[in-house]
């Protein structure tokens, strides 16, 4: 789950379309190849106006993108040889990997088809805690309870603090008050419980949006027992790794190998940083992620991959698709690079 930055991309976008500068940048800054990041793909959300709509987009949509950069020239490859056309400078053409967080269901049921018919392999990064109940959805259990309630209390280190939740405006406004609440005032060990008596308060089923949405682990085994499927890890908790001392931080990244292999008889080889933006992930916790022996790291940072990244394997930057930009106009520009130095102070390699 992430929403760094949207609208400086959105800007960089618009920058680059309308300038023209996209087809005439691109075989100078199109990189290597790309790796794409999904979450949810659904042509029925069951909440088509909810706030975390961004996250989702239509299965139609994921036919267009594979369908349109084939012809352009893009082989798809799964994770590891992705690796290894990174290692060889990208010689063999450009290539696109494609990777979803979380382990929607719905990545099963609608994505699977579409790669099918494309041949087309995909990386699912799983936090064995969302799976199990050890961790909570919460962006959509916030949702619900900013939908249910009328008003909140939150205790802040300065007292008390009511939130107003009685009309649409409010309650948006209210949303984002949460997400900054719980992912910068509460400490992240506190993140669930503190969701779980909000939760409590309203009458909200926190188990909810994790049962409805999420694989549970049979569906995850016969996912990872696809010939086009790899199972990677996305922490154990999916935790901000920074907000986490050294040795939580490591726990997370190197014990979620073990529960992985446990459930699917296979270890990982591959990591996805949870939320993966700039106040989730640096310069520490890619060291822990290169410790843990894994053979790459995916960011939610914005770029295309460079051969340059072959020293960066475990900060490797991602295109998002997603609700917001469900246009190939939209993914044809940023595939073109030209939006990666846009979105990035400058910068044409993009790590952490
Ligand atoms: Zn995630």
């Amino acid at each position: 789950m992430i929403d760094g930055g949207e609208a400086i991309r959105k800007l960089a976008l618009n920058v680059a379309r309308y300038t023209g500068l996209a087809p005439l940048a691109k075989p100078f800054i199109g990189g290597i190849g790309a790796i794409l990041m999904l979450h949810r793909v659904t042509a029925t959300p069951e909440k088509p106006d909810s706030v975390n709509r961004h996250l989702n987009i239509a299965p139609g949509f994921l036919d267009a993108v594979i369908a349109d950069m084939k012809a352009s020239g893009y082989a798809f490859v799964s994770m590891d040889e992705a690796v290894e056309r990174i290692k060889a400078g990208g010689k063999g053409g450009q290539f696109a990997t494609i990777t979803a967080d979380d382990a929607y269901r719905d990545n099963m049921t609608e994505a699977l088809p579409m790669l099918e018919k494309h041949c087309a392999p995909i990386t699912i990064y799983v936090a064995p805690g969302l799976i199990s109940g050890t961790a909570d959805l919460w962006w959509d259990v916030v949702e619900d309870i900013v939908n249910v309630g009328t008003r909140l209390t939150l205790n802040t280190p300065g007292g008390p603090l009511t939130v107003d939740c009685s009309t649409p405006a409010k309650k948006l406004q209210a949303n984002a008050r949460l997400h900054a609440y719980l992912t910068s005032e509460v400490r992240e060990e506190d993140l669930r419980a503190v969701l779980r008596d909000l939760a409590n308060a309203t009458g909200v089923d926190a188990d909810g949006p994790r049962l409805r949405t999420l694989m549970n682990w049979d569906e995850i085994r016969g996912m990872a027992a696809h010939p086009l499927v790899t199972i990677g890890a996305h922490t154990i908790n999916h935790s901000n790794l920074k907000r986490l001392s050294e040795a939580d931080a490591r726990h997370e990244i190197g014990a979620v190998r073990g529960l992985l292999q446990a459930e699917l008889g296979e270890e990982p080889r591959h990591f996805a940083y949870p939320y993966g933006y700039a106040s989730a992930v640096g310069c520490r916790e890619v060291g822990f992620a290169r410790d843990a022996g894994y053979t790459s790291a995916v960011t939610t940072r914005h770029g295309v991959l460079r051969a340059e990244h072959a020293g960066f394997l475990h900060a490797l930057p991602r295109i998002s698709v997603n609700g917001r930009y469900q246009s190939l106009a939209h993914i044809r520009t940023m595939l073109s690079g030209v939006t990666t130095p846009l979105a990035n102070a400058g910068k044409m390699l993009v790590t952490i």
